[in-house]
Formats: structure tokens, C-alpha cells, sequence
């Protein structure tokens, strides 16, 4: 737990999931002082769960979620969290939907995987996520080079690569 200098808890305002250049991924979470109204952001490990309150869904799994039909989306959250709970965690991430909803989490075609170690790193984790959506969204358990093509010329308005 947090605690504010003011001497309340600091209360979990929200998760972002980040990957950095090297490839680490990070949590950046953000608390506030519900008392003095003081906000603080850090970057911790993913699965470090001491400053977290709660459990708590990341932006990326609640995009995730907000974007699934609103029959559908209520079913998914308490299936996700009991999931969640089960395995002793505090945070929904964007995996942990994916695990429950396709059984497990997307795979990688090889040549999908060193195809996306080229793209820019700031376009990256953006790309990652996209693909592994339009997987979901479509029943697919693994990224293939072709959905990789017609992603990125959706959404990266770029041609076939040559
Ligand atoms: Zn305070």
C-alpha cells in the first residue's frame, strides 16, 4: 500500500500496460489521495502488487472489454475476475481476457513474431495489441503472417511488405 504525505492511503486510479524498447514490460500505475487530492504515477514489474489496492483492470483489458458486445461483456468481466482471484493475482490485464475468452493466450507464428521485432519500437506494442484483437475478435488462436499484411494495411495504411 501507499500512503500519501498528507497520511491517508493512496487509492489505485488505474493500470497502463507499457513495453519499452528492450522489451520489458512494465505496469505504469497511477494512485491518488482521495484527502488532499495528491496524484503519483510509477513504473513497477509486471505481477509487483504492493502498490495495488484492489483488484484492478488495466486500460488495456478494459479497452479490451468495452469493446465486446454489451450482452456479452458483463458475462466475460466476471469470468475474467473469478479467473483472476483463482490464480492468487490482483490485476486484469489484457492477457488475462484473452486467456479466458480464446482458453488461452494467442500464439505467434514464427515468422509473425520476427516480422514485429522490425516494426519501430513506438509502433510496436500498438501493433501487438491490434493483431492480437483482431485474432480474438475472429476465433483465432495464432497470429499469421497474412493477418499481420491486412492489419497493418488497415490500420498502418502501409502496402504488402516486399
Ligand atoms: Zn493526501
Amino acid at each position: 500500500m501507499l500512503t500519501c504525505g498528507c497520511g491517508r492511503w493512496m487509492h489505485t486510479d488505474g493500470i497502463e500496460e507499457r513495453a519499452y524498447d528492450d522489451g520489458a514490460a512494465q505496469w505504469f500505475i497511477r494512485s491518488e489521495c482521495r484527502g488532499c487530492g495528491f496524484k503519483v504515477g510509477m513504473d513497477v514489474p509486471v505481477g509487483q502488487h504492493m502498490f495495488i489496492d484492489r483488484l484492478m483492470w488495466t486500460d488495456e483489458a478494459l479497452h479490451r472489454l468495452e469493446r465486446m458486445p454489451p450482452y456479452l461483456a458483463p458475462v466475460v468481466r466476471a469470468d475474467v475476475e473469478r479467473d483472476v482471484r483463482a490464480r492468487g493475482e490482483r490485476v486484469v490485464t489484457y492477457d488475462s481476457v484473452l486467456r479466458v475468452r480464446t482458453g488461452e493466450v494467442i500464439e505467434w507464428e514464427a515468422e509473425a513474431e520476427r516480422r514485429l521485432e522490425n516494426v519501430p519500437a513506438p509502433v510496436r506494442a500498438m501493433a501487438r495489441i491490434e493483431l492480437e484483437r483482431t485474432a480474438a475478435d475472429r476465433g483465432m488462436a495464432r497470429i499469421t503472417v497474412a493477418l499481420m499484411e491486412e492489419v497493418k494495411a488497415k490500420y498502418f495504411g502501409m502496402g504488402k511488405a516486399s
